[in-house]
């Protein structure tokens, strides 16, 4: 089988027309795996059905909203039902509480939390808060870990930024990258340094508990403790982007599978329900520092937007009631263990990382904990391995350094039909 994207190929020259690249994010373009992007008409379940008409297993769910696969029956309905009331008011909404009281309730940290209409939002506005609660202008990120496209966190990012090659964006003043440091990831002793060289200067640290835009990472055991450990010690808040692990690592996010509580917390993707909603939140004292009543500014036009907090509320809830993470585990364990064996059948080093719903394959022979582990990886292989699942009806995240989305929708079918596009793929690897 090998399907055509003839539609899709006409569709992006229209698009490149009027969008830089074709696309409204970098990640969407094809730019590491040749080739243009398909176009999606519609998602239902797992799938998605592009404009060639082509039915798609999807593994991006929308780079991680959508837990529950496309279309899901309770958040449409809920969503389908709140929009009869208006779209948007820009005056207080009794949702926007609900919701606050709900993310509080299941993410361990929070005591208080602010809605925005973005994962950058988010890591920005935390950010800000930290400099302005600590007095201090110094920030630490880790290398391949992305928090959105900020200025200060756009140094060393993963996600597109790794894979285009674009360590620190033109556009970004020198003298606002010279405030942000870098540290590696599972290596406590590059923050040791930091804080040793720069004492009392370090506003914040922020990191993916589990990075997910090197391609999936784990922790080692003992780092996410040190590193709390160390930042408390130096009076620097500890901030958590669980834009992609919360609600997704556990219901508690990484903090409550790791049992690590963080000053802050960053939220996006699936508290949207596949709207545009990111959240930060945290110690009371620290987020009462906030605007109106505390000094540091921060604000949004379509922050608490009524039907993006309708859907991400309808999410959480359904995400307490289906409790599907011992599902969604095994049917990670299940593609990861399919996966390997194919691999192995055809002589194909890969080291595949796994947490729950989350995936990476990384294609070399070295266990991956690392930024530079990744980067050890065959973009080439990789580049091949995409383009022949494709090619057979699976679409992958079109780029090495990207996590595999399993939702709830993901049957046992999709899963034997993903590992025998599989097993021919890692054939044209070898
Ligand atoms: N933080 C992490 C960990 C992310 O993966 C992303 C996006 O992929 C962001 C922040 C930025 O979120 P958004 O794209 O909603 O601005």
């Amino acid at each position: 089988m090998s399907l055509s994207f003839k539609k899709s190929q006409a569709a992006y020259e229209e698009a490149k027309k009027v969008i830089p690249g074709g696309v409204n994010s970098p990640v969407r373009a094809f730019k590491a795996v040749g080739n243009h992007p398909v176009f999606i008409q519609s998602g239902q379940g797992a799938h998605v059905t592009d404009i060639d008409g082509n039915e798609l297993i999807d593994y991006i769910c929308s780079w991680g909203p959508l837990i529950f696969g496309h279309n899901d029956k309770a958040v449409q309905e809920a969503v389908l039902s709140a929009v009869q009331n208006g779209t948007t008011f820009g005056m207080p909404t009794e949702i926007e509480t609900t919701m606050a009281a709900k993310i509080i309730e299941l993410i361990p940290s929070i005591e208080k939390v602010r809605m925005v209409s973005s994962g950058t939002e988010a890591t920005m506005s935390a950010l800000r808060l930290a400099r302005g609660y600590t007095g201090r202008e110094k920030i630490v990120k880790c290398g391949g870990c992305y928090h959105g496209h900020a200025d200060h966190l756009l140094i060393q990012a993963g996600s597109g930024a790794m894979t285009f090659g674009v360590p620190s964006s033109p556009g970004v003043p020198e003298n606002i990258a010279k405030e942000t440091l870098t540290a590696t990831y599972n290596d406590i002793a590059s923050f040791k340094q930091l804080f040793e060289a720069y004492k009392d200067q370090i506003a914040a640290v922020i990191i993916e508990p589990i990075p997910g835009n090197m391609g999936l990472i784990l922790p080692d055991q003992g780092f996410l403790e040190d590193l709390r450990t160390l930042t408390e010690a130096n009076g620097t808040l500890l901030i958590f982007d669980e834009v992609i692990s919360g609600f997704r690592a556990s219901l508690g996010g990484a903090q409550k599978r790791f049992n690590i509580m963080p000053d802050l917390t960053c939220l996006g993707k699936i508290i949207g329900g596949g709207l545009p909603v990111g959240a930060f939140g945290g110690k009371a004292e620290v987020m009462d520092h906030l605007a109106p009543f505390g000094e540091v500014y921060q604000a949004g036009t379509l922050s608490g937007n009524p039907l993006a907090m309708t859907a991400g509320y309808t999410t959480l809830c359904e995400l307490q009631k289906r409790d599907p993470y011992t599902q969604l585990e095994e049917k990670g364990k299940q593609l990861k263990e399919g996966l390997e064996e194919a691999a192995q059948k055809h002589g194909v080093p890969v080291s595949i990382n796994h947490l729950g719903s989350l995936l990476t394959v990384f294609f070399t022979d070295q266990p991956v904990h690392s930024y530079a582990d990744a980067q050890t990886s065959s973009t080439e292989a990789y580049r091949i391995f995409f383009e022949s699942l494709l090619a057979e009806g699976i679409h992958l995240p079109p780029s090495q350094f990207e996590c595999w989305f399993i939702s709830t929708a993901h049957q046992d079918s999709d899963i034997e039909a993903t590992l025998k596009a599989a097993d021919h793929a890692f054939k044209a690897v070898a």
